[in-house]
């Protein structure tokens, strides 16, 4: 169906941090399928973990469990809280990021039962395309066409505590079942909440019982250079200050299809219990077994530290580009501001690059985003700091943004 537009290549093989094209054309993926392919493209670790798993077993109801599924679901616990998850958490694995959020939907709508029928989100939000996720979604053009839509959730500007407080305090009674946050919006373009909202907005809505519900499916798993986002901006030494619910999935399994919700504390992780929810492949073990691969290499291969310095190095370098406006993110989601906006023509020059190419995504009409395999050697990012001013000076002349 046409939902995607024309697609730009034929893509037909990868290795590492490269992929080729039907016709041979060699190109560096600094998108990695929407940062989704983690360890890059045919990672040993994870063709072993998906053919053993095939090879024993590849599928099984939730009417059964199998090893993969219980080890993610604990290993998930430990890297959503450093410090220990506390009692009675749990996890439901899903097949995406929407359905992940769909998850956390239903179960926020849990939460207070009828009297707390609101849910906030914010201005730039994206959590998905499904019903209940795309109605967390701020984007009209995404949500108008498509209602009505389940209904209560309200939209606030984006990194304004005033305007949060005030919504808390504004109901009837305390009637927020939650906040939606994306640690760092990644469709909106890379946008890294403020210094001191993630933390404040956990103690506002802790103070009128609304759940938070953080929203890591981009920028979890190690992109940010942290196990995830979140880590590194609720300020807490002990790892005592928790969300209440996360949601993940893009690199969660390496290119596989998984999304997982992850509730934390007995509370939270009952208010869904059997019969409530449901998902035929959700879990899937070779799912779950490329996802613990996933996990285990960023381990074994140190990923967390590597992103965190290649992806400074790449900004720096970055800031330093004529035409690049300023550069935003964390770890290996980046994006590039222009002075103009040509992203779209830069992106295509950057893909025409000879000898090898770019994919890269212009995801605002001035602004390029990056989110590269976490495997992405510093000399492969500055390969593309070099190709990028001939492909900023041929988007100049391209686009209909000269001035
Ligand atoms: C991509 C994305 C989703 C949706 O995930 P899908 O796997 O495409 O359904 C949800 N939230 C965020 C923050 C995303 O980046």
């Amino acid at each position: 169906m046409n939902t995607f537009g024309t697609p730009q290549r034929v893509l037909v093989r990868g290795e590492g941090a490269y992929v080729w094209d039907a016709d041979g054309r060699r190109y560096l993926d600094l998108l990695a399928g929407i940062a989704v392919n983690a360890l890059g493209h045919a990672h040993p670790a994870l063709l072993r973990a998906v053919t053993d798993q095939l090879a024993g077993l590849g599928h099984v109801s939730n009417f059964f469990t199998t090893p993969a599924h219980v080890t993610l679901a604990e290993r998930l616990l430990q890297i959503v809280t450093p410090g220990g998850a506390p009692a009675g958490s749990r996890v439901f694995l899903a097949n995406s990021g929407t359905e992940a959020n769909e998850a956390a939907f239903k179960l926020v709508r849990r939460h207070g039962g009828g009297a707390r029928p609101r849910v906030l989100a914010l201005e730039g939000a994206f959590h998905g395309r499904t019903m209940g996720a795309l109605a967390l979604t701020h984007k009209a053009a995404y949500r108008e066409p498509f209602e009505p839509l389940p209904g209560g959730v309200e939209f606030l500007p984006f990194g304004d505590l005033d305007a949060l407080e005030r919504a808390l305090e504004s109901g009837d009674g305390d009637d927020v079942a939650a906040l939606f946050l994306e640690p760092i919006q990644g469709e909106a373009g890379v946008r890294p909440l403020p210094d001191g909202y993630l933390g404040a907005a956990r103690r506002l809505t802790a103070a009128h019982g609304a759940l938070l519900v953080l929203d890591e499916v981009q920028s979890g798993v190690g992109r940010a250079g942290r196990w995830m986002a979140h880590h590194a901006m609720l300020d807490d030494a002990a790892g005592t200050v928790l969300p209440d619910v996360v949601t993940l999935a893009k690199g969660l399994g390496g290119g596989m299809p998984i999304g997982a919700m992850v509730a934390l504390g007995e509370q939270t992780a009952a208010l869904l219990g059997p019969g409530q929810h449901g998902t035929t492949f959700g879990g899937n073990p070779v799912a779950a077994a490329a996802a613990l691969a996933v996990l285990e290499t960023i381990e074994r291969e140190d990923l967390l530290a590597h992103v965190d310095v290649t992806g400074k190095g790449l900004a720096a370098a970055l800031r330093e580009v004529p035409g690049v406006r300023a550069v935003r993110g964390a770890g290996l989601l980046v994006a590039a501001e222009l002075e103009a906006p040509i992203a779209k023509e830069v992106a295509a020059a950057l893909l025409e690059a000879e000898p090898t190419g770019f994919v890269v995504n212009p995801v605002a009409p001035d602004t390029i985003r990056l989110a590269p395999p976490l495997i992405l050697t510093g000399e492969q990012a500055e390969s593309f700091v070099t190709a990028l001013p001939a492909a900023l000076a041929a988007g100049r002349a391209a686009g209909t943004g000269t001035t």
